[in-house]
């Protein structure tokens, strides 16, 4: 390859899975926070950012389109520090626009007005990237849609590797509110344990179809995924990644019980 051909390739993305937790991880200094700082740095620099976050969900799915997306604080009950957060990475209107024309079946909508960035965005992106400095997509989760439509959408949007994109499923594998408890020192329920396990081993058979297909099958499972909005983004990532890809477990745990922040890259 001639380096004038090889200047004009722009180098594939990796793919990654963040299990973001409790939205305080965004203002703390953890083994987990230093983590994503590790890896922001450790990644090729993308040129943008497309993240497919837990907190977005929607009829349709939808691509933020503004120039300037607004940071959402959406939670409630947590200190002031947390809704002081801004997150001025601008948007990407020309890759949006892209996007949207590109897709049928299903299509995806610019959005204008709606969103913005939400905490499953930025909880994540301050570490990974504290300057703010690049742009950010995010795309909306389509409720009324099943597991095996997440998966394949997450394979239409594989092409954007190649075009120097960095896709972020943002969620967490195991994620019950419900039963969660904010003990520091909370141990994290057999079920809980059992199921992230399970994620672990099929991730490492690339067996993508059991996760798709069977996570519901077992007790820890519908346990595990209480609500599918934090378990879907996982499944974008996978779709979006090709076969043989080596895979790295970039973090690992459960925390408060009921939150696996199990966190990987794909093809790194
Ligand atoms: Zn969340």
């Amino acid at each position: 390859m001639s380096s004038a051909s090889k200047s004009s390739t722009t180098e594939r993305m990796p793919v990654v899975f963040i299990g973001h937790g409790n939205p305080m991880n965004a203002v703390r200094d953890t083994p987990f926070t230093r983590k994503l700082g590790e890896l922001g740095k450790q990644l090729l620099r993308p040129k943008a950012v497309l993240c497919v976050s837990a907190h977005w969900m929607t009829e349709g799915t939808w691509v933020t389109h503004m120039g300037r997306p607004k940071t959402i604080h959406d939670f409630y009950g947590f200190p002031q520090e947390l809704f002081d957060i801004q997150y001025p990475a601008p948007g990407d209107p020309a890759t949006a626009e892209r996007i949207s024309r590109d897709s049928s079946h299903p299509s995806i909508h610019p959005d204008n007005e709606l969103w913005g960035l939400d905490h499953g965005t930025w909880s994540v992106l301050r570490h990974m990237y504290p300057e703010a400095d690049i742009p950010v997509l995010q795309l909306s989760l389509n409720l009324i849609q099943g597991p095996e439509f997440h998966f394949a959408l997450g394979e239409k949007l594989k092409y954007l590797r190649r075009e120097g994109i960095l896709i972020i499923g943002s969620g967490n594998m195991v994620h019950n509110l419900r039963l969660v408890n904010f003990a520091d020192d909370a141990r994290p329920f057999d079920w809980a344990v059992e199921f992230d396990a399970w994620v672990k081993q099929r991730l490492q058979d690339g067996n993508y179809k059991a996760i798709v297909e069977d996570a519901f099958d077992t007790e820890a499972g519908r346990l595990s995924i209480p609500t599918p909005d934090h378990w879907y983004p996982l499944l974008y990532t996978l779709g979006a990644a090709d076969d043989g890809e080596p895979l790295r477990f970039e973090y690992e745990g459960i925390e408060n019980a009921s939150i696996s922040m199990r966190s990987l890259s794909l093809g790194a």
